[in-house]
């Protein structure tokens, strides 16, 4: 059997968005504070793998939607080392488009995807806005191209990726959201990904309200605290908490990147 690898796990930090809480909960209170949403690419890399998880969103869509670009997630992955046209293995926890930009910069890579994902972002659903709007037709496309060029892996529901490193598949959010579950020097820690965007959606059980599933949602709450060693060590998909709760990843690298394979501050 081969041995369990520890990971450094890191969350680059590459847009940010200022709007009202109530946008980020079902039923929210219109009246409440504002709640900036962040936007994330992860890197896991051992002794031995290195997995690139989410692509981001590339400058030109920031623009058309109104997101605020920090730094391209290339230039992220630079200021930890990463060579992004190295890369072999990116996983993609879904097809939205703050998740599949910047296809380009992985030439080489490999997308491990799940069936469900591919289904739900060419399927039925999204003859729908309420389902399609957070999707970009163009880089589902790309995926469709990338899938006839022998370049995704598709999963199932769970997959080790290598010891140390697996994927789950939750659902909720979109029909074939995947969570993925890391080995480190802390125990065990989740990337949720959107699975839960925020803290306070999974630990108030408040639903953030693009679903296609609320039940499973609310279902997959509960599966990332079981993944993970401790419930703290379950990483959302989108809030700026993380960048407070975790040590920047290096010098320099106030704001930009932090390191999850640590202790989160209370
Ligand atoms: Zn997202």
């Amino acid at each position: 059997m081969t041995a369990v690898e520890t990971y450094e796990v890191y969350a680059i930090r590459y847009a940010t968005l200022a709007r009202k809480a109530s946008d980020n909960f079902i039923g929210g209170d219109p009246h409440e504070a504002g709640s900036a949403l962040d936007y994330y690419v992860w890197l896991a890399r051992s002794s031995s793998h290195l997995f690139v998880i989410d692509t981001g969103f590339d400058a030109q869509v920031a623009e058309r939607r109104g997101r605020k670009m920090l730094l391209s997630p290339e230039l992220g992955l630079k200021r930890l080392g990463v060579e992004a046209a190295a890369v072999r293995d990116v996983i993609i926890t879904h097809l939205h488009y703050d998740h599949i930009g910047n296809f380009a910069m992985f030439p080489k890579a490999t997308f491990h995807l799940q069936d469900k994902e591919m289904q739900y972002a060419t399927g039925r659903h999204m003859t729908q806005t309420l389902f399609s709007h957070a999707y970009e037709v163009e880089e589902v496309t790309a995926m469709v191209r990338r899938v006839y060029e022998g370049r995704v892996k598709f999963h199932d529901g769970e997959a080790q990726l290598a010891p140390g490193l697996s994927l789950h598949h939750i659902g909720g959010h979109t029909m074939g959201i995947q969570s993925v579950r890391v080995h480190t020097r802390i125990g065990w820690i989740v990337l949720a990904s959107d699975a839960t965007h925020l803290y306070a959606n999974m630990e108030q059980v408040r639903p953030f309200p693009i679903v296609h599933d609320v039940g499973a949602m609310v279902e997959g709450y509960r599966r990332l605290r079981e993944l993970a060693d401790d419930p703290r060590f379950v990483v959302p998909g989108h809030d700026p908490l993380v960048m407070q709760r975790y040590a920047a990843a290096g010098p320099g690298l106030e704001g930009v990147a932090v390191r999850l394979d640590a202790e989160p501050r209370p």
